[in-house]
């Protein structure tokens, strides 16, 4: 039914969050169990100092920690399978339970091979995506995971979905389950401040995305509302400062904490218009998923803003700073906000053309094709092949 009056919220069973939480990790963890296979993004923490301490506080919970898996790319089939293979060939039972310490691609690894751990009646996950493969659904529950994340953009700590690419055919889709929540999300800003420049824009416009998209999206819902207006009032103000000034701990707390609403606003209320099309740029032209949601937002705003112009400009209000005394303004309109976008993007150095990340006239056809997944199916209006096809040639 769609009513603001009919909804259900689907969050992690705990959120742990907070600047040096890494250091309660043994005792979140002992909750899941006594042995954590570790899936562990790589260029997180170049010392080792930040892993030392997690490790030492499993240990002194007396949680044994497996090392079983790194990643350094976005999650594919044969990642997942082989992983999942690892650990079936360990025999997981009662008491195993994964820990991912990475961004959202190590995350949704640790997701998806959980989930694979423990159903076989596929071939392999591929039979489990949506749209692809036998359309197979889990009939056993995943190992439970603990999802502590190193960058602030994707939220996958609070979805329950993992997004799995394969190359030969192209594809990127989702595995998606409510199981595949995390069960705890401990999320200790400290662990995104050595995320590059670069990785901090794209990943903090994803998250910035993903709160925009699930705010108007055609499935938006109030709680999920109320949640992205509060994770675009905090990431706006600090976004800028979080790339120029990695170290700066309140902006990575306010990252930090918008990425993680957007996770929960995705899950419940759905995406849009940049998600579908920055899927498709993934598989068809290897664009980063951060860069292209970055280089997507300001078109789909654009796209939208006739469909969506009171919810645009409730945004703009609702996350607009005071305007200066004696000043008067306009008041925020979608137009400004669409300006608002625009300006963040220029100065966090997001790409803002097609061609700047490779994309050639030739392969928009197919990039349209690929569009069609179940983000597009939250935008809140339709678009027509021809004219997705026109947005993108204009912004080549
Ligand atoms: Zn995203």
């Amino acid at each position: 039914m769609d009513s603001d009056y009919f909804f259900d919220l689907i969050v992690p069973q705990r959120i742990v969050f907070g600047w040096g939480r890494r250091r309660e990790a043994g005792r979140w963890a002992r909750t899941l169990g006594r042995r954590a296979w570790l899936v562990c993004g790589l260029q997180w923490d170049p010392t080792g100092r930040l892993m030392a301490e997690i490790a030492a506080s499993l240990g002194a919970e007396g949680v044994e920690l497996a090392p079983a898996a790194t990643l350094s790319h976005e999650p594919e089939v044969a990642d997942v399978d082989r992983l999942a293979a690892e650990l079936r060939g360990r025999e997981p039972g009662e008491g195993d339970f994964l820990l991912a310490i990475g961004g959202g691609a190590v995350i949704d690894l640790a997701k998806a091979a959980a989930a694979m751990a423990t159903n076989r009646e596929g071939a392999g996950v591929k039979d489990y995506l949506e749209g692809v493969g036998r359309g197979l659904t889990l009939l056993h529950p995943p190992l439970p995971l603990m999802a502590m994340p190193t960058t602030a953009g994707t939220g996958a700590e609070a979805t329950r979905n993992a997004v799995i690419s394969s190359y030969g055919p192209p594809l990127k889709k989702s595995l998606r389950d409510d199981r595949l929540m995390p069960r705890i999300a401990l999320v200790d800003p400290e662990l995104t401040v050595t995320a590059p420049p670069d990785v901090t824009a794209a990943s903090g416009m994803d998250a910035i995305t993903q709160l925009i998209e699930s705010y108007v999206s055609k499935k938006r819902r109030p709680i999920a509302s109320a949640i992205a207006a509060r994770g675009l009032d905090v990431a706006l103000p600090a976004i800028v400062t979080a790339v120029e000034d990695g170290r700066s701990r309140e902006a990575r707390e306010a990252m930090s904490l918008a990425a993680l609403l957007s996770g929960i606003t995705l899950t419940n209320a759905g995406l849009g218009m940049a998600h579908g099309v920055a899927a498709a740029l993934g598989i068809h032209c290897r664009v980063a998923h951060g860069a292209a949601c970055a280089l997507m937002l300001p078109v789909a705003i654009r796209a939208n803003l006739g469909a969506c112009r009171g919810q645009f400009a409730e945004i703009a209000r609702l996350t607009a700073p005071p305007a200066p005394a004696g000043r008067p303004t306009g008041g925020p309109t979608a137009e400004t906000f669409l300006a608002e976008i625009e300006t963040v993007c220029d100065r966090v150095g997001t790409p803002r053309r097609l061609s700047q990340v490779g994309v050639t006239r030739d392969q928009i056809p197919a990039i349209v094709k690929s569009s069609r997944g179940s983000s597009m199916s939250g935008n809140p209006r339709e678009l027509s092949d021809a004219e997705l096809t026109k947005i993108l040639e204009d912004i080549l």
